[in-house]
């Protein structure tokens, strides 16, 4: 029986569910990997997570098609992220159909929690590993723990979607040659203080800019950016300090294929941005969040797209990849999972 839960009210937070996924590695193996009912972890005070932040993470969502069945979003390309952010925090990797088959099974323990199609609710996934043995001296740990627990989350903009206002911050996110590509959490504890700053002066987010000459947009601190020009084509940067953001590679593949729109990845310049017609972020959380607003120092940009509602194209990419989500438009050929 499904959860008693106001899924039309549900926020974006931490709900514990009935069963998460656990797999430990030790002595250079994974063992089979199993559901538990228990959502506590106990381990060492020096484990490697906690001194040295050796620990990464992905996210996705299981939610429910029109048809009624329960699936997830190119869940493989989560498994294939993980295989690289593991690879370079020295972790081992955990094997992309074993992560798939977790995924499957956690989804499936969970049934009662994924929302009803319809109410804007999912139940998003987070795998994640990290070092659990002690360590002191600066090394991998030899011990790690993979998990995945699920948790229902609420339609990302309650009442409607409201363009933002992103500031060019005085802080960086990533270094070249460093771990912007990876989703590691060490990227986002530096960047706490400067989204809660953001905050503070009242932006909903940070554009960073490209660290090495601060002239070229990145990304927000957990979201890609699309612009879309004059002439309709869809602009995304293109850095090898971004993070692989599975849903603007899945948007740009629907501009092409399903809108007949032209796309370019390539460096945007921070002059450029007074050119676009319409910028949003994009990422698993929300799909595509509009902008209406930069502001870098003392300069407003304003998209023409306006404040009040997303940008014509925008809307577009949005609409028609949410019907490919959710089964009412025909998906290229692997990106639904099905799960039951
Ligand atoms: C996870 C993440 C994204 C979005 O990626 P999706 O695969 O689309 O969810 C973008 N930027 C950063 C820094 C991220 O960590």
């Amino acid at each position: 029986m499904k959860k008693n839960i106001d899924w039309k009210n549900l926020g974006f937070g931490y709900i514990k569910t009935d069963y998460r996924y656990v797999s430990n590695y030790k002595d250079g193996k994974w063992d089979g990997g199993e559901l538990s009912t228990d959502s506590e972890i106990r381990m060492n005070e020096s484990a490697g997570v906690l001194q040295y932040a050796q620990t990464c993470f992905e996210g996705l969502k299981a939610y429910t098609t029109v048809d009624g069945h329960v699936v997830c979003f190119r869940p493989d390309l989560n498994a294939k992220r993980m295989v690289s952010s593991c690879q370079r925090l020295e972790m081992p990797v955990y094997p992309e159909d074993k992560f798939i088959e977790a995924v499957v099974k956690v989804v499936k323990a969970n049934f009662d929690w994924v929302p009803p199609y319809g109410t804007g609710a999912t139940l998003y996934l987070r795998p994640y590993m990290f070092g659990s043995n002690p360590v002191i001296g600066v090394k991998p740990a030899d011990e790690y723990q993979f998990r995945i627990f699920a948790t229902p989350v609420g339609p990302y903009f309650k009442g409607g979607v409201k363009p933002i206002t992103l500031r060019v911050p005085d802080f960086d996110r990533a270094a070249p040659r460093g771990t912007g590509h990876v989703k590691a959490g060490l990227n986002y504890a530096m960047s706490l203080h400067a989204i809660v700053d953001a905050h503070n002066k009242g932006y909903n987010e940070n554009m960073y800019l490209d660290s090495a000459t601060r002239s070229k947009v990145e990304e927000t601190g957990g979201a890609n950016i699309i612009f879309i020009t004059q002439d309709n084509v869809v602009v995304t940067p293109k850095s090898n300090t971004i993070l692989p953001s599975i849903t603007r590679r899945s948007l740009l593949y629907v501009a092409e294929h399903y809108l007949g729109l032209k796309t370019e990845e390539r460096e945007v310049y921070v002059e450029e941005l007074k050119d676009f017609t319409e910028c949003a972020l994009c990422g698993t959380a929300a799909v595509l969040s509009p902008v209406g607003e930069i502001v870098n120092n003392n300069e407003h940009i304003y998209l023409p797209s306006g404040k009040d509602r997303m940008g014509v194209v925008t809307q577009k990419l949005y609409d028609t990849l949410t019907d490919i989500q959710v089964g009412k438009l025909e998906a290229p050929e692997g990106w639904i999972k099905f799960i039951m």
